[in-house]
């Protein structure tokens, strides 16, 4: 039976699922052992009852980010944490020591030349107060470093796992490699 993979994208640049797709040709040697069932990749719409690995872009930011990632978390048997925003909160998470009402009056009003208005649509989730890396909210099990982590180190984490073992990450992975 096909290992199931799913890929999330929470508050990321999607610069990791980029990297992702670097791994190109290789991804053909583990086709077959795998099956996307859930990605911006693909056009799957609902996340499945169980996927056995999750792969998590950018940090929890906002209460549409909170729910989906208690959600995932309980659909999934492995849960990685993808990209230093995923792991510490990075590049999101420099609004932290602003409040929120601040930050979108900047955005919307101030740095605005035309439409000067706050976003006020029932479709847009509410900021967090503070955006925070996945671990903070739900148990992680693995952490793949880098802004975005290389493509060859993204391979191994997922051929490792597919052959059954912990991938050793000690070497290949920093904070903003
Ligand atoms: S870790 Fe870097 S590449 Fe990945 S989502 Fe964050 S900013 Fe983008």
């Amino acid at each position: 039976m096909k290992v199931k993979i799913a890929t999330v994208w929470l508050d990321g640049c999607s610069g990791c699922h980029m990297s992702f797709l670097d791994m190109d040709e290789r991804i053909l040697s583990i086709a077959d052992k795998i099956e996307l069932v859930y990605s911006p990749l693909v056009d799957h719409k609902t996340f499945p009852d169980m996927v056995d690995v999750t792969i998590v872009e950018g940090a929890v930011a906002s209460t549409d980010d909170l729910a989906k990632i208690k959600k995932i978390r309980a659909h999934s048997k492995i849960l990685i944490a993808l990209g230093d925003c995923a792991v510490n909160a990075n590049v999101p998470s420099m609004r932290n020591p602003i409040p929120v009402d601040e930050i979108i009056n900047r955005a919307y009003v101030e740095n605005a030349l035309i439409n000067k208005d706050m976003p006020v649509h029932p479709a847009l989730p509410p900021l967090l107060k503070r955006v925070m890396p996945v671990h903070e909210v739900v148990k992680v099990d693995l952490f793949i470093q880098g802004c975005p982590p290389k493509n060859d180190t993204i391979f191994f984490a997922i051929a490792e796992l597919l052959e059954g073992r912990v991938p050793d990450l000690t070497t290949m992975t920093r904070f903003g490699a």
